[in-house]
Formats: structure tokens, sequence, C-alpha cells
């Protein structure tokens, strides 16, 4: 397994000619196969044994059944969820990722790639404006991110003195990431919702919350949203920064998707504020065309993250011996770690800021022209002018089962996938535009066969 050998050539003339043509799919379709479990399982049946197999045969079952039964995520024509995009460069460099086993964990055993990684790092606090001491480190997403933040933010309250039994709490808006929701509840925190108006939470309406309720000692810290997830709404970031500091609470801006407008003149002054933030996330997987999976979470006051994350055993001892070198692994809840800021890093150095910022800007201006699109139709609704790269929109007079039947067919004839969404209780259409090679074009069939009164 470990040498060198007839089958290892093999391998290597195979898996790497089968991820040479992945790479070269330009534009990367669809790919919509069965996704039914039966036949899944009937095609890899008998390939896990106590004997091996021809690596061609096994990778014959990947290529011609597995692979197909993925919708490629970083296809132009997906448009739902959060799309992925990553650069070729990217890609490229993961697999070379892949291939060095990095242990990322400490300066001690990855120097030179935790070097390259924290410029990354200092690139994206630069563009937010933190201070020349912040830092931290890549996790696998805006989820893990957030969970190591927020620990970080409950522990500063603690420490500033906890009544017996007290259980802290977090300011939340309404339309603040599900994964938060799931970090307050697995760090025993609750949750002070405050609506906004247009579901955009600011400091006026957090001011007033604090200022009636009924145990403001108890909150730890204001959770802002930088490009809500559901309608890229970004939260009154300089106003909560103003409370936050007011009332001696952690800031922290969740902005695994929007983030990366930060990157993007048109829409860089709806982030005034972020540059007060304790802790910020952006997920390079998303709208920074980093492959899966990659999430930068930086902190103003990286030391208190390390005095929440370290983890202590003795073996580990060495690698904090030397004070100034830079450890990931102090900065999340994790130990091992690969390297999954270099492929970022690679494609940055190659292609340059500059068309990042143009490719991050063509999907603003394509959730503008759609948003045109939507207004041009009078069987169309637009629901609100998109802020970021998503748009909301109704079809009036369409139930539920008439949207997911249009986006069934949609994937079905390997058209777009873009499932429908919620909003205020009602459903409704949504695009989540990320890839530069999206036309208009498309966006217009798509809108095209919402003419009909059924889908
Ligand atoms: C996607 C997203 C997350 C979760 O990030 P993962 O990388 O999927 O774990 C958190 N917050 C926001 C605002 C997001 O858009």
């Amino acid at each position: 397994m470990h040498s060198v050998d007839a089958t290892t050539e093999q391998m290597i003339r195979s898996v790497l000619a089968y991820a040479e043509n992945r790479l070269r799919l330009d534009p990367v379709p669809l790919d919509k196969g069965s996704h039914d479990p039966a036949e899944l399982d009937f095609a890899v049946s008998g390939l896990l044994g106590e004997d091996g197999h021809d690596p061609d045969l096994v990778l014959g079952v990947y290529a011609s059944v597995l692979a197909p039964a993925v919708i490629s995520a970083d296809s132009p024509r997906f448009l739902g969820f959060i799309p992925a995009a990553p650069a070729k460069a990217a890609l490229l460099f993961d697999m070379l990722v892949s291939c060095a086993s990095i242990q990322g964990i400490s300066w001690l055993e990855a120097a030179g790639a935790i070097h390259a990684e924290n410029q990354v790092l200092r690139l994206i606090a630069d563009r937010a404006g933190l201070p020349a001491q912040a830092g931290g480190c890549f996790v696998s997403g805006g989820s893990a991110a957030n969970l190591s933040a927020l620990a970080v933010a409950r522990e500063m309250a603690k420490r500033r003195g906890a009544r017996p039994g007290q259980r802290w709490r977090a300011l939340v808006g309404s339309d603040a990431h599900a994964s938060i929701a799931n970090t307050l509840r697995l760090l025993e925190m609750d949750a002070l919702v405050v609506p906004g108006a247009d579901h955009r939470l600011t400091g006026p309406a957090a001011h007033a919350a604090i200022e009636s309720d009924g145990d403001p000692g108890s909150l730890a810290l204001i959770v802002a949203t930088a490009g809500t997830t559901n309608a890229g709404i970004i939260d009154d970031l300089a106003g909560l920064a103003a409370v936050a500091r007011e009332r001696g609470l952690w800031f922290h801006v969740d902005g695994a998707y929007g983030g990366a407008g930060l990157f993007a003149p048109s829409v860089r002054a709806a982030y005034a504020g972020i540059e007060h933030a304790d802790s910020f996330v952006v997920d390079p997987h998303k709208w920074l065309f980093a492959p899966f999976d990659c999430a930068a979470l930086l902190y103003s006051d990286p030391a208190l993250a390390r005095s929440v994350h370290t983890q202590d055993a003795a073996y580990l001892d060495v690698i904090h011996e030397r004070p100034g070198e830079w450890n990931p692994t102090d900065y999340a809840f994790h130990l091992t770690r690969r390297a999954r800021g270099l492929p970022l890093w690679f494609s940055l150095s190659v292609h340059g800021v500059r068309a990042y910022s143009e490719a991050i800007e063509a999907g603003i201006a394509l959730a503008r022209q759609a948003a045109q699109e939507i207004k041009s139709r009078d069987y169309l609704e637009l629901i609100r002018e998109p802020e970021l790269s998503v748009v909301l929109f109704r079809r009036p007079g369409w139930q539920p089962g008439d949207y997911s039947r249009w986006a069934s067919r949609l994937l079905d004839d390997q058209v777009a996938f873009l499932p429908p969404t919620i909003w205020e209780g009602e459903t409704v259409a949504r695009f989540a535009f990320l890839h530069p090679q999206t036309p208009l074009e498309l966006v217009r069939e798509i809108l095209d066969r919402m003419v009909a009164d059924r889908a």
C-alpha cells in the first residue's frame, strides 16, 4: 500500500487522468445521475471485503455510478443553497496539499504552510480593518468557526464573574444562520432573539431589547450576520458594535457567506463597523472560490482564543515551547487539521486580489440584473432589492407544490438547481449567485419557465 509498484503506477495514471478531466470541465455540468439507494448499493456491492480489487474497476464504479449521483455544486447552473465556484488553481493546489500530508497543527511541524495561511488571514483581516495583532486559523466551515468563536465569547463573560448556575445568552437577529442556534445549544447558552425591521438587526433595536430585558447581565455577546444566507442582508455592524462596546459584550460577525463582499468595492460600505469585531468568520469555500472545506476564523485578540482552545497534553508541550510561534490548533476546537488555507493562498497569489474582486462583483451584478428581469415580468414579484448575490422572488398565485414542481423540472432537464426557500412563512423562489460564469440568459430561461399559472 505504501510502495510505488506497478499498481501504484497504474493508479497514478488513471486517478490523475480522472482528476484532470474533472478539472478541465468548462463549464462543469450539473450531473444528475440516480440517487436511488438500491441502485447505488447494487453498484458498489462486494467492493469492500477481505480481498482488494483492480483499481481501474473501482475507479470505474466511482466514475460511472457514484460521481454522477452528486449534483455539482461548482456548476454555474447550481443556484441553490450557497453554491461553490472553486478557482481551478485552488482545486489543483488542494490535490497537492492532499498528497503532501501536511499536519497543520503547529509551527513546529508546518511553519511554511502556516506562514502562507497566515498571510491570507492577514489579507482578510486588513480588508475588514481588524487590528495588526488579529489572527486565527482556517477550520472546516462556518459552523465550526462559529462554535469556536462563541466558546471564547462565553468564556470571557464567565471570567468576568458568573452567578452560580449562570446560563449565558447571546443577542442574535431573527435571520442568524442555523449554526448559531446549534452552537448556542451545544454551549448551553440561550438566545435573545431581536427581530429587525426588514430582517436586519440594528444597533437601536439591540439597544432597546437590552434596555427592556429583565436580565441583561446574562448577555455574553452580540452575533451579527454580514450577509444572511437566505436573503443576503448585512446587519447594522457599526450600530451593533457600538452597543457591544457600551455594554462590554463580545461582538461576533458571521460573514460565512457574505464576508467575501469585503473584497467588492460596490458593497464595501455596507460592512462599516466590522473593524470592531472581536471575532469574524468568512467561508472561502463559498464566495472566495476555495475548494471545500475552508473557513477563515479571525480574532481581534487571538491571545483570548488561545487561552480557551489550547489543548493541554504532555506530548504536545513541545509545540508551545518557543514563544511567538503560531499554532493553528490553539484558535479553534480542533487539533489535527489539513492546511486548508493553502489552496486559497496559491490561487490568490496566481490570480491577484483584483481578479477575486471582479469575480465577486460579477455575482453582485448578476443579482441586480436578475432583479431587473423579475421586475420586467408582470407574472413575477421581486421580494426585496438584492444587497449581495441572493435574489428572492415569487410567482403570485403559486402554491408550494408549484415551486417544487418547477424546481424539479429544472433539475431533471439539467437546466438549473434552485430549490425554493421560505420567506416570512411563504414558499418563494430564490437565486443564490456566486459562480462568475452563470450567464444572464440562464436566468431568463429559468424565469420564462414560470410563466404558466401552474408549474
Ligand atoms: C454557510 C453559513 C454558515 C455555515 O457554514 P458551513 O461552512 O456550511 O459550516 C454559517 N453562517 C452563515 C451566515 C452561512 O451562510
